[in-house]
């Protein structure tokens, strides 16, 4: 099977990519670098010892997505590439529309032409809005996305249940990522963030590793255990599993499902943040601080559909998240 990865040079898709490669798939990967580094195709070629063929690439340019298509013989495409900074979005609403949806509407436009109709796309769980109740499942009513970023992801999902339906020969599957953190065990590849992270994760390893002085915890009297925020945090090498079992099941079915990434189980930032101390022994000061605007105080995903579609389930911890953040931060304390 040769596997298209747009965006496959970033945090999940270079994940991916080594899982695809050791899983002995061929892997083309398109990126054109606006959120990640060259040199994370070195890494993955350390870590598995296989080549694969890489093309400095905007997806959103037809062109490009015309040559690679008529280059190689693309079996399915797994569509990482986009924009994905909340705040960003807010602040930028047009830039993200243009590009998350153009490289969308342009991808699918290409695979019907070059007549390739297996699809995974990164979606989040974002798509689930402010007003379902946790744990999200997947057949819940989608609408109230809290900023441009999410809708970007609602669009095109729905842009490609409009093509699937379509198509009667296109597989589609959507996969609603929680929340992805850690990093390969190797230490070599990870979540490179450009300047301070927005995210907690990142931001916590780089509070341990003395690159910024203090964690600022968003609130600390949400209706949670500890009144701190609660996420399902999901292990990136598990998410790049769960690539594999969806492209497994795309191949093999027709049609369109949606189909959550999660542990289903949630963890507050408190808990993440001790967990982080104890298991690397590494002091993590923070400071409390007011709530941050847009957050949600709780979610988590139903994880049983990728259970039993996909037969899929998450494997590593959230003490295995911490330890492989930590390896990546200390080998490469300032990214890549
Ligand atoms: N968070 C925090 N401090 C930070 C970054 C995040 O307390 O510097 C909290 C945030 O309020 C939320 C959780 O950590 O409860 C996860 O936030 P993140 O931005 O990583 O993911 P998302 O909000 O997209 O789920």
């Amino acid at each position: 099977m040769k596997v298209l990865l747009t965006g496959g040079a970033g945090f999940i898709g270079s994940h991916t990519c080594v899982e695809f490669l050791e899983r002995g798939w061929e892997v083309v990967v398109a990126d054109n670098f606006s959120n990640s580094k060259p040199e994370v195709l070195n890494r993955i070629k350390i870590i598995t010892g296989k080549s694969f063929t890489f093309y400095e690439a905007d997806v959103t340019q037809r062109s490009a997505l015309d040559k690679i298509f008529t280059e190689q013989k693309i079996d399915a495409v797994v569509h990482f590439a986009g924009y994905k900074a909340v705040g960003e979005s807010v602040a930028k609403p047009l830039m993200y529309y243009r590009n998350n949806l153009d490289s969308t509407i342009t991808l699918l436009e290409a695979m019907e032409t070059h007549g390739v109709k297996n699809l995974v796309f990164s979606s989040s769980a974002t798509v689930y809005g402010e007003n379902n109740p946790s744990p999200y499942k997947e057949d819940m009513p989608l609408s109230t996305c809290t900023n441009p970023y999410g809708w970007t992801k609602l669009m095109s999902e729905q842009i490609m249940r409009d093509a699937a339906n379509a198509d009667s020969n296109m597989s589609v599957v959507l996969l609603r990522y929680f929340n992805p953190i850690g990093a390969h065990p190797s230490g070599l590849i990870g979540e490179d963030p450009e300047g301070i992270p927005n995210n907690l994760f990142p931001y916590v390893a780089k509070v341990a590793g003395g690159k910024l002085p203090k964690l600022g915890i968003f609130g600390d009297d949400y209706p949670t255990e500890d009144g701190t925020g609660v996420r399902d945090y999901i292990h990136v090498v598990d998410l790049a599993k769960g690539h594999a079992a969806a492209l497994e099941y795309a191949v093999s079915h027709k049609g369109i499902e949606a189909v959550n990434l999660g542990s289903g189980k949630g963890h507050s930032v408190m808990e993440v943040v001790t967990t982080f101390s104890r298991v690397n022994n590494i002091p993590v000061p923070y400071d409390i601080k007011p709530r941050r605007a847009g957050d949600l105080p709780s979610y988590y995903a139903n994880a049983e559909k990728a259970k039993t579609l996909l037969n899929w389930e998450v494997e590593l911890t959230l003490e295995d998240m911490c330890r492989d953040m930590w390896k990546w931060q200390t080998q490469n304390p300032d990214g890549y």
